[in-house]
């Protein structure tokens, strides 16, 4: 054998090496053994090993992790969050369909569903996130999918899962949640009758601001070939590596979830009670909406927490969060920092009023300690209070 061939050949020692981690399988080609099995490759798609783009060992351990948290049969892991949520409502509508939307649904959904599906036919329409059974009253044969998410992006309503998911299973609608808040750790919404779950793994999951991907998990077989080959026709799938840093992030996601759920909560006192906020959101708060179904349907909150602030604020809001030096300024969240993201205008809302009229604060509270992260606050707050003693004075 010549050099140049030899250096193809390179193959790991056969041996007992055991290691406690799952092994990172890198690959786009898959080797079969024989002709036949190369030709029936198309077979292993579910199941076992056809191409890299659709599962490694590495991407299956992560989906048989996510199905079993879930309290799913079936898991598939995509290249982000958003693409989860596009995948499902791609696979489960069809022209001259309508898709109905929570109004505090992830932002990026909008475009998505007024430029894209729209194009293809389908009509997006948004509900009010706190209708509960009331959804019967927009339901119908053309209604092809009707998605929740639980609590919602920045205004963190809770919903009533079951009573929705009950009023759609009535009429054959099938349901798709947004389980990115809670995790399967704090929420699992097959229990509570919807058919499939999705989450940002980007988020709490992965745990280190460092991934992006998602996940969807649900119980119906068919239902899952449907949307597997779904995601075929539509190019995704997940690096090995990344799948790999996913599972490394499971492994701490229960203590990382505790400790950031006890932060948030300390936080809460003190974010309440300074007079440049006037709301703050977090379901575990008895004023917040839904906090009833929160209670009964939750088996704990996370680290986010939204404040809604007095629109006098506006002027000094900038220098107030970059005074706040633990939290970084920036868009995603569920990592181990805390991050910080400022909105000039409350979220858009179309089914629903806005909840105000001043800017909105969402904070991610990471790992920090919490006295850290309650001096970052005040330092913060130090300046909106400043300002407000001298808008008294010029007034
Ligand atoms: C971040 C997020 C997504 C999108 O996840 P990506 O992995 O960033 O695409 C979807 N839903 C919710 C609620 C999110 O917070």
């Amino acid at each position: 054998m010549h050099d140049d061939t030899k250096c193809l050949k390179i193959k790991a020692p056969q041996g007992s090496f055991a290691s406690l981690s799952v092994p990172v399988y890198r690959a786009s080609t898959v080797v079969f053994g024989s002709v036949a099995a190369y030709q029936n490759r198309r077979a292993a798609m579910y199941d076992g090993y056809s191409y890299g783009l659709y599962g490694t060992p590495t991407s299956r351990a992560l989906e048989h992790a996510i199905a079993g948290l879930e309290g799913a049969s079936r898991a598939l892991v995509v290249s982000s969050g958003f693409a989860a949520i596009t995948l499902v409502t791609l696979a489960l509508s069809k022209s001259g369909s309508r898709v109905l939307f929570p109004d505090n649904v992830y932002d990026t959904v909008r475009p998505f569903a007024e430029n894209l599906l729209a194009r293809y036919g389908v009509t997006p329409v948004y509900y009010d996130p706190l209708i509960g059974s009331g959804i019967a009253g927009l339901l119908g044969p053309d209604v092809s999918l009707v998605w929740l998410e639980s609590p919602g992006s920045m205004t963190l309503e809770v919903q009533d899962m079951p009573a929705i998911a009950a009023a759609c299973c009535a009429q054959g609608i099938r349901t798709a949640a947004d389980n990115t808040y809670a995790t399967a750790l704090r929420c699992k919404p097959l229990d509570l009758g919807v058919d499939v779950s999705v989450c940002a793994v980007s988020k709490y999951v992965s745990g280190h601001s460092d991934v992006v991907m998602g996940s969807i998990a649900l119980r119906d077989e068919a239902l899952f070939r449907q949307l597997k080959d779904n995601a075929r026709m539509l190019g995704q799938g997940v690096s090995a590596d990344e799948a790999s840093l996913v599972l490394r992030g499971l492994e701490t996601m229960a203590v990382r979830l505790e400790r950031i759920e006890r932060t948030a909560l300390s936080l809460l006192a003190m974010l309440n009670a300074h007079p440049a906020v006037r709301e703050v959101r977090h379901p575990a708060l008895p004023g917040n909406p839904g906090h009833a179904e929160w209670t009964r349907d939750f088996s704990g909150s996370t680290g986010l927490i939204t404040l809604f602030l007095e629109p006098w604020t506006r002027p000094v809001l900038a220098q107030a969060v970059e005074a706040m030096d633990q939290f970084a300024i920036g868009a995603s969240w569920g990592g181990t920092k805390s991050v910080v993201a400022v909105l000039d205008a409350p979220p858009l809302r179309t089914a629903t009023p806005s909840p105000h009229d001043g800017p909105v604060v969402r904070l991610s509270i990471g790992l920090e300690h919490p006295d850290d992260l309650a001096h970052s606050i005040a330092r913060g707050f130090d300046i909106l209070t400043s300002a407000q003693a001298s808008l008294a004075v010029a007034t």
